[in-house]
């Protein structure tokens, strides 16, 4: 499967389903201040995911940056 751990509940999550994760199943949300959270996040890794879908950062690379912006 392609895709990155979870940095936060260690999850594996394909590429399609990052943004739902953190957006609503993380099992680190628990409430609406940490769903907040985790969604401003979540905008701040996107383009990552854009430049990883056009083959410019390679996977290690985009759960690199994932680690450092959920850290
Ligand atoms: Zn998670």
């Amino acid at each position: 499967m392609s895709g990155i751990i979870c940095p936060n509940c260690k999850a594996s999550l394909a590429l399609d389903r990052i943004g739902v994760h953190f957006q609503k199943f993380c099992s680190a949300i628990k409430t609406e201040v940490s769903r907040e959270l985790s969604v401003k996040k979540f905008n701040r890794l996107y383009p990552y995911m854009q430049s990883q879908a056009r083959g410019e950062i390679t996977l290690e690379e985009l759960q690199a940056e994932a680690d450092k912006i959920f850290r």
